[in-house]
């Protein structure tokens, strides 16, 4: 062995904050020491030990066919010989834009960033452009990213840190961002530029949006005049088809995107009607730009998912998720470990209370009740990865076969008993 988990986190903790570059890696919120991934193939990946683990991480969303997909690494190999950045259109960007469009219905033109916390911080910018106005509402618990205006009561970001704001981030920063309860339409006046949404919050768990949610506002922001903006970097082509917009028939005014549309490289984009998208330099007067935007090897990892992804995907990814959910929920029945695995389409969470929770309170209460971290380490011990924090959700994907899903329930049913001690 030429490296230890160990030594690499020894290493790392001398030249990184925390051995790791976000947070949540860092293992803080479950205690012990991260595994170094050395490599990774469909639903495994190796650490650096030579250890296996059935991956339900996939790099929370990214990975929705698996890690190193056949398809997408020889796209990414195709375009490598070709240059990797140019600072000139290309084709692949214009189809990538295309392909996004015509999934989403509603969405007309859209710019591409290098993550989804440039998507939304452009769409917000974008919003309070068009509209001429300030206010940000944003909801407790859902994450958009970390820019400094929508770190406010940020979900997994920074709640995986047990921080309830963000240190550097000045009062004037977040003097226009309003924080409301999630799943209660808040009062919108004609101040508010735009308000943003999950429409299914993921990065408190999985909470689903209550009936009439997010239609209520739908309603109120075109009562106000704001912005509605729907948050899909998570939701986006890993709901469904055509996403949240798709999937609860609310149109937002604008989206960000970001995730499943890289294939595992940076990317990201937000995107709005075309009138709307006008207000975008050089059209309009809203600036937004970046050095590595719409990236070859991006774009092509992206196009080469969105080919996997067809309709019939969603419908196996939904069959894998409710294998995996069902067989969850039984496990923890039969250890007697109070839990419960909501899922949405093929979004699966996992809370260790009888409650589902529907806002950050409730999430909160029960993610502090320490049981999350003792079942992480024994599920782990028996190869299988979950996100090493309370607040993400699981990322069945397309390369969970029957026999990989049912291999990781046997280790949940023993994990399951051995948390109930
Ligand atoms: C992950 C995430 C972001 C931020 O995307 P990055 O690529 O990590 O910058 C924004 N919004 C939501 C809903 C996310 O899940």
């Amino acid at each position: 062995m030429t490296h230890t988990n160990a030594d690499l986190f020894a290493r790392g903790q001398q030249v990184m904050p925390g051995g790791v570059n976000s947070p949540v890696r860092s293992f803080r919120s479950v205690g012990g020491t991260p595994y170094f991934v050395e490599r990774a193939e469909g639903p495994y990946v190796w650490d650096v030990e030579g250890t296996r683990y059935i991956d339900f991480v996939q790099s929370y969303g990214p990975g929705i066919l698996g890690h190193a997909h056949p398809a997408v690494t020889d796209a990414i190999t195709a375009a490598a010989t070709k240059g990797t950045s140019y600072g000139a259109p290309t084709l692949g960007e214009v189809e990538l834009a295309e392909r996004i469009c015509d999934r989403i219905p509603g969405l007309e033109m859209l710019r591409l960033t290098s993550s989804g916390t440039e998507a939304a911080m452009s769409a917000i910018r974008l919003a309070r452009g068009a509209t001429g106005r300030n206010t940000v509402i944003k909801f407790a618990g859902c994450y958009h990213g970390h820019t400094d205006s929508l770190l406010a009561a940020g979900g997994s970001g920074i709640a995986n840190q047990g921080l309830s704001g963000c240190d550097g981030v000045p009062p004037g920063a977040v003097a226009d961002t309003i924080v409301a309860p999630f799943n209660v339409v808040p009062e919108i006046d004609e101040t508010v530029a735009v308000v943003a949404v999950e429409p299914v919050a993921a990065n408190m768990g999985l909470v689903a949006p209550a009936p009439g949610f997010l239609e209520g506002l739908r309603e109120a922001c075109d009562a106000a005049g704001a912005m509605l903006l729907f948050d899909e970097v998570i939701t986006g082509f890993r709901l469904g088809y055509g996403g949240a917009t798709e999937w609860y028939g609310v149109q937002p005014d604008v989206w960000a995107f970001g995730k499943v549309i890289g294939g595992g490289l940076p990317v990201g984009c937000y995107g709005a009607s075309r009138e709307i998208m006008g207000h975008i330099s050089p059209l309009g007067g809203v600036y937004q730009g970046g050095t590595l935007s719409g990236n070859p090897l991006a774009t092509a990892a992206g196009l080469a998912t969105l080919d996997v992804l067809d309709r019939g995907a969603y419908t196996e990814l939904e069959r894998i998720a409710a294998r995996l959910a069902d067989g969850m929920t039984a496990a923890f029945d039969a250890a007697g470990l109070p839990a419960s695995v909501p899922r949405i389409g093929p979004l699966v969470g996992l809370f260790f209370d009888e409650a589902v929770p529907s806002n950050f309170d409730e999430v909160q209460a029960i993610a502090e009740n320490g049981i999350y971290p003792t079942f992480f380490h024994e599920l782990l011990q028996r190869g299988v990865a979950l996100a090493p924090g309370p607040y993400e959700i699981l990322f069945p994907g397309l390369a969970h076969s029957d026999e990989v899903i049912d291999a990781a329930l046997e280790a949940m049913r023993e994990a399951a008993v051995a948390t109930v001690g």
